[in-house]
């Protein structure tokens, strides 16, 4: 079972196909590359020559033989138009599926920019009209859509799709040749029983008690311990299992075990699904302050399975919906219409991949956090505060993160939005008061913040959905009103 690339001209499926065959130590199969190689020229010039009918019966035929004969850890590049043909449909079912998205605007850039001569993209109007008709197709096709992520520091795949990490489709979508490169798991107690076996063939898994209480230096002290004496090398692989408390602790694991080993991350909650599992903050909280300590270490992948959200407690997935409803905020537009106006917490595929998309564009232009990534601790500085204060025991991450959006609503001075994301919070059981410690606790956390500059906290705010700025400096005398209103 191999992993094809499809989507619209343009979308970037031979560049992607080259990249991801290079991770895997191994040449990509262009499917337009074979095609021009078979005529003797461009494709172009063989529309001119015998039609596009006589292009599709050839394309059929090329692409039919290029998946019959792929094997397990081959990554195609498939042509365009080759899914009209319910032949290369079918023999697209005997492999690992993933869609490149691109906007129509983009893909028509993009087509007429790389100088190639496309028959089809010669018509705006017709090239747009050929977009709807094929995109019901790929969506139909599909077994994950794929995002690629770039940063100053490298660049990943994320692959998105449900059944994604069981039986055959494990080996199409894994990066590392598991004989080459041996999987070593850290996950959590809940995790490991209940997908640990999904993964298959794992030389160790190691699982920490659930919850926050957990991510602490003596766990990264016995996952480093444990991997020394399974005998755990640079050759290897680290696989995080779990919510943002495994993606964390075992980023840091995977930045630090022998200066550095790569690091598959699963995410298994909503919280690490739509943010903790990109981006490549990695870390453990210390009693006086959260994430004090860690360090930046990119994925080389992120493999998410929506399917895992069905046994996550109904508790958690409201937790993490907060983070959706953070991203919404930052992302404005189609994305904060879609979240702010649905009901309940359930998330569909394609919100987890527009959260996802929002925070890597953010984090490829900013990885380390100097500018614009800041945005994305909108409602974290007194969030964090909160889980500090009240010992990481009282309140999830995503429910600290909903009191702490309240609060930076309020600084904002947006009464009205503030108003909405409330009534948000409350539909969905999520505290709108804080209660746990005393305001005086909360204050000196909020002061602790590791985001603190000389004796400043800089703090995120909100001007209108997708316009948020950070950096903003706020009167001692303004955040403790907005504390203290948490309290009533
Ligand atoms: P978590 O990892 O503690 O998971 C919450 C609970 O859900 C745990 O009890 C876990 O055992 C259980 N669980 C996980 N997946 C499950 C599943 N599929 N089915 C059943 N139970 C399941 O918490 P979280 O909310 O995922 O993550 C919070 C952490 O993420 C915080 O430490 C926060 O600081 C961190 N975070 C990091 C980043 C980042 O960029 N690195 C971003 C956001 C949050």
């Amino acid at each position: 079972m191999a992993l094809v690339l499809i989507g619209f001209m343009g979308a970037g499926k031979s560049t992607l196909a080259r990249r991801l065959a290079e991770l895997r130590g191994r040449a990509p199969i262009d499917g337009d590359a074979l095609l021009v190689e078979r005529f003797g020229h461009s494709v172009a010039r063989e529309f001119e020559l015998h039609g596009e009918q006589a292009f599709r019966a050839a394309e059929e035929e090329v692409m039919c033989g290029v998946l019959e004969g792929a094997g397990a850890r081959d990554v195609i590049a498939l042509g365009g138009g080759s899914v009209l043909s319910a032949r290369v449909r079918t023999a697209l079912t005997e492999h690992t599926t993933a869609l490149i998205e691109v906007a129509p605007e983009v893909a028509w850039e993009r087509v007429h920019r790389d100088g190639s001569e496309r028959p089809l993209a010669r018509d705006r109007d017709a090239f747009e009209a050929l977009y709807v008709q094929r995109r019901s197709l790929y969506e139909q096709v599909a077994d994950a859509h794929l995002l690629w992520a770039e940063s100053a520091s490298g660049e990943y795949p994320v692959l998105v799709g449900r059944g994604l990490l069981g039986g055959e489709r494990l080996a199409a979508v894994w990066p590392f040749d598991r004989l080459a490169s041996r999987p070593f798991c850290v996950t959590d107690e809940t995790v490991g029983e209940l997908y640990g076996g999904q993964l298959g063939g794992l030389t160790k898994t190691i699982a920490i008690p659930p919850g926050e209480s957990a991510k602490t230096l003596a766990s990264a002290d016995r996952v480093w311990r444990e991997l020394a004496q399974a005998g755990m090398t640079r050759a290897d692989h680290l696989v995080a299992l779990g919510g943002g408390v495994v993606g964390d602790l075992a980023g840091f694991c995977a930045a630090t075990y022998q200066r550095g080993v790569p690091v598959v991350h699963v995410p298994t909650t909503l919280v690490a699904m739509v943010d903790s599992a990109y981006g490549g903050k990695t870390g453990v909280d210390l009693p006086d302050a959260k994430n004090y300590v860690g360090a930046y270490h990119q994925p080389a992948v992120v493999l998410v399975d929506p399917d895992m959200l069905a046994t996550l407690a109904p508790a958690e997935l409201a937790a993490g919906w907060v983070e959706v409803l953070k991203t919404a905020l930052i992302a404005g537009g189609e994305l904060w219409e879609r979240v702010s106006q649905t009901t309940g917490c359930e998330v569909n595929e394609s919100t987890i991949l527009d959260c996802a998309a929002t925070k890597l564009a953010i984090v490829a232009e900013d990885e380390r956090d100097a500018g614009d990534r800041q945005v994305l601790n909108l409602g974290h500085t007194v969030g964090h505060a909160i889980e500090t204060a009240t010992g990481y025991a009282r309140y999830r991450h995503g429910e600290a993160v909903g009191l702490g959006l309240l609060a930076a609503l309020r600084l904002s001075r947006q009464e009205h939005l503030r108003a909405q994301v409330r009534e948000l919070l409350i539909e969905r059981d999520l505290p709108v008061t804080f209660d746990g410690a005393p305001v005086e606790a909360l204050l000196g956390a909020i002061a602790r913040d590791k985001k603190r500059v000389g004796d400043r906290v800089p703090f995120v705010l909100v001007q209108a959905p997708g316009e948020v700025s950070h950096g903003s400096e706020v009167a001692e005398g303004d955040v403790r009103a907005a504390v203290e209103e948490l309290m009533r």
